[in-house]
């Protein structure tokens, strides 16, 4: 006899409110986590990001909600499990590492007193966030900004966690660095089969780094799923705005097409008419020369205003019946400013769930 079994999340986080005072951090904030998966946090400054995470962790209790690791309730309303009997491993923003200790004690520092092999299991540690082994009897203000998050994340590792939570780990960091951290950390994390939530200003960051992004806007949850997802079909204008250049464009909605400016487009929705506004991505427009004195009068042509070159993005500014539409391209056959270009859409124009207000 087989029974059916319903897979639970990894972590379920449930109606999670929060109030410090006047100010209502989170509000309500549902959100699945599984196995292995890497969860983004994004969302404007203030919006509640590290309060959930210290929820999750345990430094926070909240208001009401719950929150279940692995089938246990760690947090029912402001009943919590201690922080230090949840298993997650946490790194924030600067390290907080310990100045007075070495790398070694400051990774050494959450394993029990007498672990056995605890020098080799050091070693492995410092191995696994790829810093070298000459930097073991260095103390933190003799490492570099990089260096100091590895060995954060190290300490984290220690205690074999089974969760890690990342609080804007990178964000000390340049974008070169920070990219290649990036990169690295998810290798580790995810070699080590451990689930992780990152909270991140950064949209790109959160966007090449999840399999699931959720948008947090004044202590409420927006919007959770897939990068794709919320990339292409965000729920509304801010948050189409906040996870990267959107061209937003007043349009009239047919049967899966619309008109705007640029013609009659099609769009992702078959079930609305009238009008809307909709979104495409600026990388979804195509420009193409028209020779000499070009056809103005083409349904789709524009003149170009302005160029900024940018190495392999470059923007192109157009106008459109004097609305100005900027467009990515390549640094190849970049249009020339006063040209007339035809403008081609790729792919389905976006259709926002809720009507403008
Ligand atoms: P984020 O990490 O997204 O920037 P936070 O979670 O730190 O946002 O803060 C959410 C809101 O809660 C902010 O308005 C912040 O000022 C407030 N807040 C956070 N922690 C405290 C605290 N310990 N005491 C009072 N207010 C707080
Ligand atoms: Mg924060």
């Amino acid at each position: 006899m087989t029974f059916l079994t319903i897979p639970t999340p990894f972590l379920t986080i449930k109606d999670i409110s929060k109030r410090y005072g006047p100010v209502l951090a989170l509000d309500g904030i549902d959100l699945d986590i599984a196995a292995g998966s890497r969860t983004a946090i994004v969302g404007p400054s203030g919006s509640g990001k590290t309060t959930l995470l210290r929820v999750v962790a345990g430094f926070e209790q909240p208001d009401t909600g719950q929150v279940w690791l692995e089938g246990r309730m760690l947090a029912d309303g402001p009943a919590i499990v201690p922080a230090h009997r949840r298993g997650i491993g946490i790194v924030s923003q600067d390290g907080a590492l310990f100045p007075h200790l070495t790398v070694a004690d400051n990774i050494g520092f959450g394993m029990e007193r007498g672990t056995p092999d605890r020098d080799k299991l050091i070693n492995g540690l410092v191995d696994m966030v790829e810093l070298d082994r000459i930097m073991l009897d260095r103390r933190p203000h003799q490492l570099s900004g990089g260096q100091q998050q590895r060995v954060a994340l190290a300490r984290a590792l220690a205690r074999k966690p089974r969760l890690m939570l990342l609080d804007e780990p990178f964000s000390a960091l340049d974008t070169g660095l920070r990219e290649n951290m990036r990169k690295a950390v998810s290798r580790v994390l995810q070699n080590a089969g451990i689930t992780a939530i990152l909270v991140t200003h950064d949209q790109a960051e959160a966007l090449s780094f999840a399999d699931q992004v959720a948008v947090l806007r004044d202590g409420r949850l927006i919007q959770a799923g897939t990068p794709q997802t919320l990339y292409l079909n965000p729920v509304d204008r801010e948050t189409a705005s906040f996870l990267g250049d959107a061209i937003l464009m007043p349009a009239d909605l047919g049967d899966g097409f619309a008109d705007c400016v640029l013609g009659r487009i099609e769009t992702d929705a078959t079930n609305r008419r009238g009008k809307a506004d909709i979104m495409l991505r600026p990388e979804q427009l195509r420009l193409t020369a028209i020779g000499g004195n070009g056809d103005v009068r083409q349904a789709c042509s524009a003149k170009v205003t302005d160029v900024e070159f940018g190495g392999a993005v470059c923007t192109v500014t157009l106008a459109l019946y004097g609305v100005p539409l900027v467009v990515k391209c390549s640094s190849v056959a970049l249009p020339a400013v006063g040209s007339t270009v035809q403008v081609d859409v790729l792919g389905k124009a976006h259709v926002f769930a809720k009507a403008p207000n």
